[in-house]
């Protein structure tokens, strides 16, 4: 099923993620897909309020930290960041496979360089740049 959706400024793709919480439930492991910039991080901090998890301003990008935690009593966040994880090794040393779990959602940028995981996901979320402010926002559900 593929469902798509354009938003006109970061508060309305805030206020999308929102909405798509009510639609999640764990176990999961969501791809998030787009150039630096289209939005995923931003995407995020909608699903993590959806959640009652954190408020949008708490949730900031997992670059460098790689993975972010958020805990609701619906699931457990993990925010992945993989834009600067480059070998198998590497990906290895974060051990994902220890964040998955009955109540664990996983919310991955740049998952899609990692074969495994494209094959894992149940859900890939992809956001286009539309002009300045523009997203289009495609979400695919296996
Ligand atoms: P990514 O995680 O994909 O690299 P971010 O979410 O960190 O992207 O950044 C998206 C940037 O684009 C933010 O500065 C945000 O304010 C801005 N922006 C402008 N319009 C939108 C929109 N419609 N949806 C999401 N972000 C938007
Ligand atoms: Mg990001």
């Amino acid at each position: 099923m593929t469902t798509e959706t354009i938003t006109h400024s970061a508060e309305e793709t805030i206020a999308y993620g929102r909405m798509l919480a009510a639609e999640l439930s764990p176990p999961l492991l969501v791809l998030l897909r787009g150039d630096l910039g289209a939005g995923k991080t931003t995407l995020v901090k909608g699903i993590a309020e959806g959640f009652q998890a954190a408020c949008a301003e708490d949730v900031t990008s997992p670059t460098f930290t790689l993975v972010h935690e958020y805990r609701s009593p619906r699931a457990t966040l993990y925010h992945i960041d993989l834009y600067r994880i480059e070998t198998q090794r590497e990906f290895d040393t974060l051990a994902l496979d220890d964040l998955i779990g009955s109540d664990s959602i996983l919310l991955i940028e740049w998952g899609e360089k990692f074969p495994r995981l494209q094959r894992e996901r149940d859900i890939e979320i992809t956001l286009e740049r539309v002009g300045e402010t523009g997203r289009r926002i495609q979400r695919i559900n296996r």
